[in-house]
């Protein structure tokens, strides 16, 4: 189809460029002819005496350098026609090739981008987009023709411990040795892909029996036996897995995949390293399997709502901000805790965005609104580990900001300790393409992960915030008071802004206050509210917010 094309183009440029060059023969043919006339016209005067048909007659007759000069039209005619036909498919076939060329070009930077999308840049495996793709097509391919698929996720489970120890670069040269040995042990057919900084993922598409998978993770635990050798040193590698079958355990990819990871989670605490995924490892929570698969569909059936809680500064008493907390509105367990269905949905990447899509677009509606009417806050939006490894994020957070009219400077994205540390190549590179569209960014439940101070130094942070979990105790616990003043110092040495949640009372405030926390966050000022009862809290409290240039 293409060469058809490329042919019938190739054709149409040859008649192009021939008619071109057909002009200048033209007009050398007209030189010619007139050339013929003036020398007819000379030879007759200079031979007869005057300029007379006669005279023209006999010029033409007898002088036979005319008679060659006759021959020159024709000649020109021809040689014309040749050279331009010539020169037309010349030019022509040369115009083919550099689009060739050129077509050949953008095909191979099609395919380095697609192949930069899809895979780990570290291994070069598949990466857990397209790892979702192909068990997504296995699944239909193994449904049409009753076969038998499973999935065998394998976490490095010491990764941390050689994180800190080699540091970053040593830690990838494990990671690619280890996808090396994985290579060899798996079957041609199979998927091996890197979802995750310490997890790699088969797809074993239609196999004989169920054992195959297992028989592959203890080839795995042979594999990964023999130390690794890095920079002459000796390092162990501990790895973990979790299986799942396909139609047993789940029927769809986030099922599977979700199933194979809670039978890893069990394997952590199994002496055989591998577990198989059983219905009993969800007996810890009966209801999570339910509300996982009713939580799909509650954003459609509009059951999640955003609530939020107010920032105040401590040292003035103004109103500065408002985090944006969802719930979930459940038909029968009634307003559902974040802390309990977040965690459950992030393995699930697609719900999570979801969320993440819908979660933005209320907070920034809200706060467009908010705006309009003069209340000048900003808005906290949580953002979770996954979520920030997502390089999707900035343009789906401008789509949002785009729509609803918001200025990024009204909003501070909030994201967790532990995602900083998490893949913090990744990680900071989504924030700072979000910090240079204008966005500021806050370090959540500061306190409970050990974050590298000199990460948190490359990070371009506005604000930190101090877990709740240190903040309710400053008046009980000398320890806890102890962290909440240590990490307010460290905090405005860093030249942050300090958030202290969990600021139940007075007394924890006056103490916050002594402490100069710049602001708080807690039950004392207020619950949680749906927008509706923060806008009504808002205009009877004594916490007031600025007034915005943006009112209309
Ligand atoms: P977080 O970001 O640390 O949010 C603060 C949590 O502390 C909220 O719980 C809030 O209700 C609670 N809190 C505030 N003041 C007090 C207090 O004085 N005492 C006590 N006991 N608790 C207080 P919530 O709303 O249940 O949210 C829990 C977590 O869920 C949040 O923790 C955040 O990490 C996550 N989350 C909430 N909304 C979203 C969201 O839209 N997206 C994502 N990814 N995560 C969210
Ligand atoms: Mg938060």
């Amino acid at each position: 189809m293409i060469i058809a094309i490329a042919g019938s183009q190739l054709g149409e440029n040859v008649r192009i460029l021939k008619a071109e060059v057909t002009k200048t023969a033209y007009q050398g043919v007209l030189i010619a002819v007139a050339t013929i006339i003036i020398a007819t016209l000379l030879v007759s005067y200079f031979s007869v005496g005057e300029l007379s048909l006669n005279g023209i007659v006999s010029a033409q007759k007898n002088n036979i350098a005319l008679w060659f000069l006759d021959c020159t039209p024709f000649i020109f005619g021809f040689w014309g026609q040749y050279s331009s036909t010539m020169l037309a498919y010349k030019a022509g076939a040369m115009v083919f090739d550099q689009t060739q060329e050129l077509r050949n070009e953008a095909n191979n930077l099609e395919k380095q981008t697609h192949h930069i999308s899809t895979h780990d840049s570290l291994t070069d495996l598949p990466n857990r987009t397209l790892f979702y793709d192909r068990v997504e097509r296995a699944i239909v391919t193994a449904d049409d023709q009753n076969q038998l698929l499973s999935i065998l996720l394998m976490e490095v489970e010491n990764f941390k411990d050689i994180y800190n120890t080699l540091g970053r670069n040593s830690s990838d040269l494990v990671l690619k040795q280890v996808s090396a040995r994985l290579k060899k042990v798996s079957r041609e057919r199979d998927v091996i892909a890197k979802i995750d900084s310490n997890v790699f993922g088969f797809l074993l598409v239609d196999i004989a029996n169920l054992s195959i998978a297992e028989r592959l993770a203890q080839t795995i635990q042979q594999a990964m036996e023999p130390p690794f050798i890095i920079n002459h040193s000796k390092v162990t590698v501990h790895p973990v897995m979790g299986i799942a079958h396909f139609p047993d355990h789940g029927d769809d990819v986030d099922t599977l995949i979700q199933r194979a990871s809670v039978a890893l989670h069990t394997a952590q605490h199994s002496s055989i390293g591998y577990c198989i995924y059983e219905p009993s490892f969800d007996k810890l929570n009966p209801k999570r399997l339910t509300l996982m698969s009713e939580f799909r569909e509650a954003i459609e059936r509009d059951e999640l709502e955003l609530y939020y809680q107010a920032k105040v500064s401590i040292q003035t008493g103004e109103l500065l901000g408002a985090e944006a907390l969802v719930r979930w509105n459940h038909p029968v367990y009634g307003l559902t805790s974040p802390d309990y269905f977040i965690p459950m949905i992030v393995e699930y990447t697609r719900i999570i965005k979801h969320v993440t899509l819908w979660a933005f677009q209320r907070a920034f509606r809200n706060c467009a609104d908010w705006h309009k009417q003069g209340i000048d806050i900003k808005v906290s939006v949580n953002l979770s580990t996954k979520e920030l490894h997502d390089p999707e994020l900035p343009d789906l957070i401008a789509g949002v900001a785009a729509s609803t009219g918001i200025k990024p400077e009204w909003i501070m994205l909030e994201i967790s300790e532990g995602s900083v540390m998490k893949e913090p190549e990744i990680t900071l590179e989504i924030v700072e393409r979000l910090h240079r569209m204008g966005y500021q960014f806050s370090i959540d439940d500061f306190g409970t992960e050990f974050t590298s101070l000199a990460y948190l130094k490359k990070m371009p942070l506005t604000e930190l915030k101090i877990d709740k979990s240190f903040v309710m105790n400053i008046l009980n616990s000398e320890n806890d008071s102890t962290i909440v003043k240590a990490i307010i110092n460290l905090a405005h040495n860093l030249g942050l802004q300090v958030t202290a949640i969990g600021v139940e009372n007075q007394e924890i405030m006056a103490k916050l206050k002594e402490y100069d926390c710049d602001m708080a966050q807690g039950y004392f000022l207020h619950k949680p509210f749906s927008a509706t009862e923060f806008i009504q809290w808002m205009n009877s409290s004594k916490w007031k917010a600025g007034r915005s240039a943006n009112k209309n």
